[in-house]
């Protein structure tokens, strides 16, 4: 399997496609997002940092960002392809991503756009929870995607919890960052004819055909 990276706005359900993706297709999902979490969790100068930029929903440093990439990428579960979710941030990245792909002899393969309505996206960003245990995203305004006892993983009875940037105000800020610094990168994967583009505002199941569809048609 080629590598995929997708490019959307948060909460547009990057991190449930590449869960399933990664499922399907027996490569690994790598989140920056969750990798920053990790950091964000230790007792350290860059912990307290990473905190806080993920609060405010700003990024963190793009030298910070390299060196977990470059060091995730070059790991051996990589080398038959996988999936990049919240990586490349913005041009400055993408750069980055394409000498690190030189670096590691490793092809770009294909880009992912999700595109989906901004009101959707705040009532996703406001029911978005997460099992602090396995990672599995539900949703409680979206009734299919509701768990069915409050607070728990249907999969592994963990607990849920709500990421501390999953408020308005903070997606206010996320989706501007969005629109400004991450948004561009369309048109930079677009000249390099790797850009699909697929409907967000469907359902998971949905979003995930149309997926599996165009990796099977661009093999
Ligand atoms: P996500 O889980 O992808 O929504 O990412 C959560 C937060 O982590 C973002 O709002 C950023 O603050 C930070 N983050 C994730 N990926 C990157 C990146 N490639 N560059 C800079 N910051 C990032």
């Amino acid at each position: 399997m080629k590598n995929i990276i997708f490019i959307a706005p948060p909460a547009a359900g990057k991190g449930t496609q590449s869960e399933l993706i990664s499922n399907k297709y027996h490569i690994p999902h790598i989140s920056t997002g969750d990798i920053l979490r990790k950091v964000m969790k230790e007792d350290s100068e860059i912990g307290e940092y990473v905190l806080e930029v993920i609060s405010s929903g700003n990024l963190v440093k793009d030298e910070i960002m390299y060196s977990l990439i470059e060091k995730r990428l070059g790991e051996k579960d990589c080398q038959e392809g996988y999936i990049l979710d919240g990586f490349p941030r913005n041009v400055e990245q993408a750069k980055k991503y394409d000498e690190i792909l030189d670096h590691l002899g490793q092809e770009l393969g294909y880009v992912i756009a999700l595109e989906i309505d901004e009101k959707l996206l705040a009532k996703r960003i406001t029911g978005r929870r997460v099992c602090e245990d396995c990672g599995t995203i539900y949703n409680i305004n979206e009734p299919s995607e509701t768990p069915e006892i409050e607070s728990t993983c249907d999969i592994c009875g963990g607990k849920l919890y709500q990421r501390n940037d999953d408020n308005l105000e903070s997606f206010k800020n996320r989706y501007q960052v969005y629109l400004e610094k991450t948004g561009p990168l369309k048109d930079y994967y677009e000249k390099k004819k790797v850009l699909y583009k697929v409907n967000g505002n469907q359902s998971i199941d949905e979003i995930f055909e149309d997926i599996v569809a165009l990796l099977e048609e661009h093999k």
